[in-house]
C-alpha cells in the first residue's frame, strides 16, 4: 500500500498529463507524416494511466494486480505480432477484453455497494454493464466471424429486429427497476446476462465483411461503456478517456459508412454481406483487353503522369514493397507517380495508408479521393492493383447498383485504365465492374505481386522499357 503525503496531487497530475496525452495522439495519429508520434503518445499516456492506478492508497494489496499483469504482458505480446490482414479481429478481440474488465467491476461495484446507491450512480453503473456485456460477446462475435471461425454469411429470419430491440428491452427495464429499487439485487444477475446473449444476437445478421464497420461501432460502446465506469469509479481519467474512444469510434464508424454509402441501420439491420452471392455471370460473354507485363511496361515508361490505385488485393498479395520498386523505376524515369487512396479502399480504416507506408512511399505522394480526382483527368494512366468496388463507375451511373452513390475514384477519366486481378471475379460487394470493359481499359491478369514484379523487371532492364 502506498500513502505518501500528497500522493493524491501526483495522482491527479499523472491523470492529468495522460489526459493531454490521449488527445494528442489523437491528434497525431489523424496523418500519416506525424502517426508514429501519435501512437507514442498514447504508449505513455497508457503507461501514466496504468502507473497512476498503482499509486492509489485504496489498494490494499499488489499480488493480484501483479499476477494480472503477467498474465496481460503474455496475452498481449503475441496480440501485438498479428499480420496486418487480422488487425480487424484483433481490435475487436481486444475491446471484447475491455468490455469484460468494465462488466467486472461494474458488478463488483453494485454488489459493494448495493442498496445504498444514489440514483445517477446505479444509472451510469447500469449503462456500464449493459453496454459492457453486448461489446463483450459482440465483439468476440465479430473477431470469430473476420478469422472465418464462425460462418460469415449474414444469418436472418423474419421479425428478427423485432426480436433483437425486444432482448435489448429487458435489460433497460431492469435498469430502471434497479435505480428505482437498488435494493432487489436479485435482478442484477439478468441485468448482466441477457446483454451478453443479445451481443450474440446484434452480430449475427451482419455479414463478415461489414464487420470492420461494427467493430469501430463496438469500439465505441466499449469507449462510453468505460466512461459510465469512470463516473462510478469517480475517475477523471477514466471519463474522458471513454468519451475520447467513444466518440472518435462512432466518428470512424460514420466515415466508414459514408465512403460506402451506407447507413448505420443499413449496415447493423441490412445484412449487406448476402449481396455477394449475386456475382454477375454474364460477364463472360463481354470483351475485355488482356495484356502483358511487356505490354503494361511500355505504356507506363511513356506516360508522363500515373495515378496508381492501390485495393485490398495489393493487401491479400503483399505487394506493397514490389510496387515501392515500380514507383522508384517509374520515378526514375521521369514519370510523376502518385497514388489515390478510397477511404474505405482494402478491409479496415487506413489500411492503404499503412501498406504503403509500410513499404516508405512519401506521404505527399497520397492523395485523397477529392485531390486524386482533380488529378485524374490529366493522368495518361491509372494503374489499379487489387481494387474493384472502389473504382466501380456504375456507383456514379447505374441507380439499380448496390452501391450506387458510394463516392468512387474516377480513374475512367484518366487516358488509359490498367487493371492488375486474378481474375473477372467480383469484389467485396459481389458486383460487376463495367470499368473492365471499356475501350481504354487493359486488363492484367494475375497476382498483384508477380505481376507488379514482372513490369518492374521489364522497366529495369528485362523487356523493351
Ligand atoms: P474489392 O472491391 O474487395 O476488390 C478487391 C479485388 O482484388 C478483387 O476484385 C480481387 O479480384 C482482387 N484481388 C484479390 N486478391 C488479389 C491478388 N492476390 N492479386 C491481385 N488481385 C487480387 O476491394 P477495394 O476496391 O479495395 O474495395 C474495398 C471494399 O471493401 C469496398 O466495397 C468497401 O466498401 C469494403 N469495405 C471496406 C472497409 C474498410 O474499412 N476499408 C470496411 C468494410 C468494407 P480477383 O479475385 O479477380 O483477383
Amino acid at each position: 500500500m502506498i500513502n505518501l503525503p500528497g500522493s493524491e496531487h501526483i495522482i491527479e497530475l499523472v491523470y492529468l498529463v495522460a489526459t493531454a496525452l490521449f488527445v494528442l495522439s489523437l491528434r497525431w495519429l489523424s496523418s500519416p507524416a506525424t502517426a508514429r508520434r501519435g501512437v507514442l503518445a498514447g504508449e505513455i499516456g497508457m503507461a501514466l494511466a496504468v502507473g497512476g492506478t498503482l499509486l492509489h492508497h485504496g489498494i490494499v494489496d499488489y499480488k493480484w494486480i501483479a499476477v494480472a499483469l503477467v498474465l496481460g504482458t503474455i496475452i498481449g505480446i503475441p496480440l501485438g505480432k498479428v499480420a496486418m490482414t487480422a488487425v480487424p479481429q484483433r481490435t475487436a478481440l481486444s475491446h471484447a477484453f475491455g468490455a469484460a474488465c468494465v462488466t467486472m467491476v461494474g458488478t463488483a461495484e453494485f454488489y459493494l455497494r448495493a442498496p445504498n446507491i444514489p440514483k445517477f450512480m446505479m444509472s451510469v453503473l447500469s449503462m456500464e454493464v449493459i453496454l459492457g456485456g453486448l461489446t463483450f460477446t459482440g465483439s468476440l462475435m465479430a473477431a470469430g466471424k473476420l478469422q472465418e471461425l464462425l460462418p460469415q454469411r449474414p444469418i436472418t429470419y423474419k421479425g428478427q429486429n423485432l426480436v433483437n430491440l425486444s432482448v435489448l428491452a429487458v435489460p433497460v427495464a431492469l435498469a430502471v427497476m434497479l435505480v428505482l429499487h437498488p435494493a432487489h439485487k436479485g435482478l442484477f444477475p439478468f441485468m448482466v446476462f441477457i446483454p451478453l446473449v443479445f451481443g450474440v444476437l446484434m452480430i449475427v445478421p451482419i455479414g463478415g465483411a461489414d464487420m470492420p464497420t461494427v467493430i469501430s461501432l463496438l469500439n465505441s460502446y466499449a469507449g462510453l461503456s468505460a466512461m459510465a465506469m469512470g463516473f462510478v469509479l469517480d475517475s477523471k481519467l477514466l471519463i474522458v478517456a471513454g468519451a475520447l474512444d467513444g466518440s472518435s469510434g462512432f466518428i470512424l464508424s460514420v466515415i466508414m459508412s459514408k465512403a460506402m454509402n451506407r447507413s448505420f441501420t443499413n449496415v447493423l439491420f441490412g445484412a449487406f454481406g448476402q449481396v455477394q452471392a449475386t456475382v454477375a455471370g454474364e460477364t463472360e460473354a463481354k470483351i475485355v483487353r488482356p495484356a502483358t507485363p511487356e505490354e503494361a511496361a511500355s505504356i507506363l515508361s511513356a506516360a508522363n503522369k500515373v495515378l496508381i490505385v492501390p485495393g485490398y488485393g495489393m493487401a491479400v498479395a503483399q505487394a506493397q514493397h514490389k510496387v515501392r520498386e515500380l514507383f522508384d523505376s517509374l520515378t526514375k524515369k521521369g514519370v510523376d507517380v502518385k497514388f489515390g487512396i478510397h477511404a474505405v479502399a482494402g478491409r479496415m480504416p487506413g489500411h492503404m495508408n499503412v501498406l504503403l507506408a509500410e513499404a516508405d512511399i512519401p506521404y505527399d505522394k497520397l492523395l485523397d479521393m477529392e485531390q486524386a480526382n482533380s488529378e485524374l483527368p490529366q493522368a495518361d494512366v491509372a494503374l489499379i492493383i487489387g481494387a474493384n468496388d472502389v473504382t466501380n463507375p456504375a456507383a456514379r451511373t447505374d441507380t439499380g447498383s448496390p452501391i450506387f452513390g458510394m463516392p468512387i475514384l474516377d480513374v475512367d477519366k484518366a487516358r488509359t485504365v490498367m487493371v492488375i486481378k486474378r481474375s473477372m471475379a467480383a469484389g467485396f460487394a459481389g458486383i460487376d465492374n463495367p470499368l473492365y470493359y471499356l475501350d481504354k481499359t487493359l486488363m492484367l491478369f494475375g497476382d498483384a505481386k508477380t505481376f507488379v514484379g514482372n513490369i518492374v523487371r521489364e522497366l529495369t532492364g528485362g523487356g523493351h522499357g
